[in-house]
């Protein structure tokens, strides 16, 4: 009997034994193509051997020392590493160990910041419908991710949320040649509405990742978002915990939009699974205005600045750029969403296939011409999901919301060092997956 409390006590989970290049081994062999880095994490590959090298080299200098005591050269080098390639102005980077504690982070820094500029009536954030956040209690109550919310709802603030950028079923009835960035201007209103006084942040995934499968904004979208925080003295912290370090084809998903938000959240991707990390980017404003005044943030986690975190961090990143990682990522970013396309873009269950660069997700509905979702006790996601395991592919089904419902999505997600030869083989079994999941639904009657 195992004594680990799963995730999934009903699941029969096999052993992961290995890892290489973009393969996962079980303990009886079987090998697996990472379609996914996991939940999008696996950013340059298994096993690479320079960051393995750098782990261990770290190791054999110092394990750990306490960020109240001590900095270190890892965290020090990895922070200049980050300043250099993030949009400009966000110059300081404060580390945690994960997406949650880079969010809630956030969320208290801008509240924190609001304080020191003697505002203090200044607290609320205002979060997306359709977003993720984070599972801890503030991270979930700015999300919208309604089934992750739906038990612990009591536990969570009540704060605002406004419409989600959702181009396939625009909450306002737009077409791409009729929008008018409503979306956008949701945020006005729902900021006119409890008062600006009171409120200290918007927060936003530039691509939505676990609860709307890649969602993509329209052209202008933030650029109309950073004027409307901007009027309204509203700080704007970019959760890019999914979407950072390359994964859409730029270091930074907000520089596709050259709009710079004042703090942003990362993770996985950051040390791509080697080591658990997160960190907060910080525009020098805010950190100044802390510096200046004299003041302690006040918040703080055991192991942020951890030394094997932060000495895998800059391996990856060093790798990323010696090998043009994220050059890569937008180019067979496209080959990949092509050969999606060309393959199951006519399949009667697929919705939409959208993303950018290496982040691409995969809409399913009942009905392709009304666009009609599953029932939500159909899961097609997990059944596309499931064969796909079976098949040797890991994919990394969503299932977000749709209309308050439970959505039906996959992310596909694969590590940037992807060949074109290992794509066609993803989308290979990917197809063959939907094909399955297909006559499993049809089986049902
Ligand atoms: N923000 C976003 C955009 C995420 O996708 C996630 C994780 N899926 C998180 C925050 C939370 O990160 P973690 O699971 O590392 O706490």
């Amino acid at each position: 009997m195992s004594h680990v409390f799963y995730r999934n006590p009903y699941k029969k989970y096999p052993v992961v034994a290995r890892g290489k290049g973009v393969y996962l081994y079980d303990r009886q062999g079987k090998r697996y193509l990472d379609g996914c880095g996991g939940a999008v994490v696996s950013a340059i590959g298994h096993h690479v051997p320079e960051v393995v090298e750098a782990i261990k080299a770290q190791l054999d200098s110092v394990e750990f020392a306490h960020t109240s005591q001590f900095t270190n050269d890892p965290q020090e080098e990895l922070a200049e590493l980050l300043a250099e390639r993030a949009p400009g102005g966000l110059d300081f980077t404060y580390f945690v160990s994960g997406g949650s504690e880079a969010v809630e982070s956030a969320l208290k820094m801008a509240r924190a910041y609001w304080v020191q500029m003697g505002r203090p009536e200044k607290w609320m954030v205002i979060g997306r419908e359709q977003s993720y956040h984070g599972n801890t209690l503030g991270a979930l109550a700015v999300g919208g991710n309604l089934w992750r919310r739906a038990i612990y709802e009591p536990m969570l603030y009540p704060r605002p949320r406004v419409a989600p950028c959702y181009c396939y079923r625009c909450p306002f009835g737009r077409h791409p040649e009729s929008c008018s960035l409503e979306c956008a201007d949701d945020l006005e209103r729902a900021i006119q509405e409890v008062g600006p006084e009171k409120v200290s942040a918007f927060i936003a995934e530039p691509i939505v990742g676990a609860t709307a499968g890649a969602l993509t904004p329209p052209a202008g979208y933030f650029q109309r978002i950073r004027e409307i925080c901007d009027r309204h003295d509203v700080l704007f912290i970019a959760d890019e915990v999914m979407t950072g370090l390359g994964r859409t084809g730029a270091w930074f998903a907000m520089k596709h939009w050259g709009v710079v938000p004042d703090l942003m959240c990362l993770a996985k991707g950051l040390a791509a699974g080697y080591v658990p990390v997160g960190a907060t980017m910080v525009h020098h404003r805010i950190n100044d205005t802390f510096h200046n005044r004299r003041n302690v943030f006040q918040h703080g986690h055991t192991y942020m600045g951890h030394p094997l975190a932060a000495a895998a961090g800059v391996a990856v990143i060093r790798y990323m750029s010696e090998h043009k990682l994220v050059d890569r990522s937008r180019k067979l970013g496209k080959y990949l969403r092509e050969q999606l396309q060309a393959a199951c873009g006519d399949h009667p269950h697929v919705g939409e296939i959208r993303g950018r660069g290496l982040f691409v997700g995969m809409e399913f509905v009942k009905d392709r011409e009304s666009r009609t979702p599953f029932e939500p006790e159909t899961g097609f996601h997990n059944l596309v999901g499931d064969a796909a395991f079976e098949l040797g592919l890991i994919l990394y089904p969503t299932g977000g919301t749709i209309d308050g419902r439970r959505g039906d999505h996959v992310l596909i997600a694969p590590p940037f060092i992807i060949t074109r030869s290992q794509i066609d083989r993803l989308v290979e079994i990917l197809g063959r997956a939907l094909e399955r999941a297909t006559k499993q639904v049809a089986g049902r009657g």
